[in-house]
């Protein structure tokens, strides 16, 4: 139904810049069929269709927390229905246990960000494993459910991390871009480093213990919006993508496709 609907909208976009009087009579309908317009406007936007092969798409994902400003962080995004994706670190998972059942209940993703936060191309396989685990474990008891998504601190992999994001079912996420947010923290240099980077299926790397980020997401998302983009989970913008474990997205610099 909704890829129906996108597919018209799509068909009547090309109309629009191929035919422009016959695409405006079709936007004037009758009456019977304006009802039906709206009664169909109403179903989608109580399913929120995303089809992120043809709008612009875009992954906010908010690193190390939950972090002190996550509860403000959660009203943002939902007084502006936005959805993101959180990597957490276990041992801030167990000490803010509370955020993490409302992120899930909000209806945003988690990943994975390990318990202690290792580099983990510096790490043998049993400290990797428990970092992974102990995550895992801190998650299902906070909220009840399991990351799918690992992405290891720094961003830094390899293949022994690749193999074990393998025996954990989980693909390896990393960004298009950085907000650069842990280092400027300004709220203006971090809106407009955003906006530079932000591309259809971006997955922009945030940290939500930047008080400075958490102040600016309002403004951000807002002035995001009017751009077009649809702000939804990691989930949603890799989806072409068909990652299996221990794939990592994207490609690290100097790793063959
Ligand atoms: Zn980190």
């Amino acid at each position: 139904m909704s890829r129906q609907l996108s597919s018209l909208l799509a068909i009547a976009a090309v109309c629009v810049t191929l035919a422009p009087a016959p695409a405006i009579a079709e936007a004037t309908p009758a009456p019977a069929q304006g009802a039906k317009s709206t009664a169909a406007k109403k179903t989608a936007k109580a399913k929120k269709p995303v089809n992120c092969s043809q709008v612009k798409c875009l992954a906010l994902t908010f690193d190390d927390g939950p972090g002190k400003y996550a509860g403000k962080l959660l009203d943002t995004l939902k007084k502006y229905d936005a959805k993101a994706t959180f990597f957490l670190e276990g041992q801030y998972v167990k000490a803010r246990p509370q955020f993490v059942k409302r992120m899930v209940a909000e209806g945003h993703e988690l990943g994975n960000h390990s318990y202690s936060h290792p580099d983990f191309t510096k790490s043998d396989g049993a400290k990797i494993r428990d970092e992974i685990k102990k995550t895992q474990d801190a998650v299902k008891k906070a909220a009840g459910v399991e990351p799918k998504l690992l992405r290891p601190p720094y961003g830094l992999t390899d293949l022994q991390v690749s193999d074990i994001a393998t025996e954990f079912g989980m693909p390896i996420i990393l960004w298009t871009a950085g907000s650069k947010d842990w280092s400027s923290k300004n709220v203006k240099a971090i809106q407009k480093q955003t906006l530079a980077v932000a591309e259809q299926n971006g997955i922009i790397l945030m940290h939500d213990w930047v008080k400075q980020t958490v102040d600016g997401m309002p403004a951000l998302i807002k002035t995001l919006k009017n751009k077009g983009y649809h702000l939804v989970t990691v989930s949603e913008v890799i989806k072409d993508q068909k990652l299996e474990p221990g794939d990592a997205f994207p490609l690290p610099e100097g790793w063959e496709q």
